[in-house]
């Protein structure tokens, strides 16, 4: 029977051998306890690198996937974040112990109450959590200097590059669906750059929300 934290030093030792080598990123990956953001019949594989079913249809992401999407972004202690595709709130959690707040915006009802309930519950307080359709951002709190889209889309949508501060930074996994790349957009003045990283899977950005 291998012990919790004998689990969590096999995924670090993972993902450095994936070429993570962020201190900071990896021991967010150790302090959060991803079991908590998954079901109970599925616990057991909470600390391996695989994404994993969460409720709605929707996946929770594979660890190498948010620590890669989390490197990418570049944050830093000052930034104020806003996540697209709250899901379980893994990625959130993660990102909460990196920067100063995290807006984060799920279109599943469900999904969005479990998450507020383990940001509660985890005393995760810098991290804000609506329900809302992440095509129109959040526009009352921006600009954002980082943004993370975590289902795929073809293009960043429009309003999301508004409510980016210049200089700002959004990670996404962007293509048609089953053709997406991981995906750095910068913006610089009115130029937009951007840049493909690796060949990725998400589930789909869909507009509105499943108020259900
Ligand atoms: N970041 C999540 C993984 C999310 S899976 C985690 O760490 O667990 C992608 C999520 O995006 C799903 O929960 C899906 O419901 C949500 N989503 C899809 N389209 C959306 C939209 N238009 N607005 C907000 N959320 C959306």
């Amino acid at each position: 029977m291998i012990n919790l934290s004998e689990k969590k030093l096999r995924l670090t030792m993972a993902l450095r051998s994936q070429a993570i080598l962020s201190s900071p990123i990896l021991s967010a990956i150790e302090t959060i306890p991803r079991e908590k953001f998954i079901a109970s019949a599925l616990r057991h594989h909470a600390y391996e690198n695989a994404s994993l079913p969460i409720a709605c249809g929707q996946t929770i992401s594979q660890p190498f996937i948010v620590a890669k999407m989390t490197e990418a972004l570049d944050v830093k202690s000052r930034h104020i974040v806003l996540e697209i595709g709250t899901g379980s709130g893994y990625q959130a959690s993660i990102l909460s112990l990196l920067v100063r707040r995290v807006y984060s915006i799920e279109r599943h009802r469900p999904l969005f109450v479990e998450a507020r309930n383990r940001f509660l519950e985890l005393k995760l307080t810098n991290i804000t959590i609506r329900l809302g359709d992440g095509f129109s951002g959040w526009p009352e709190v921006s600009p954002f200097d980082r943004i993370i889209i975590t289902c795929q889309v073809e293009s960043v949508p429009f309003e999301l590059i508004k409510q980016l501060k210049p200089d700002g930074i959004i990670i996404a996994p962007l293509g048609p669906p089953g053709k997406e790349f991981l995906t750095k957009v910068t913006k610089k003045g009115d130029v937009i750059h951007t840049e493909k990283l690796i060949s990725v899977r998400f589930v789909p950005m869909i507009p509105g929300i499943a108020d259900v």
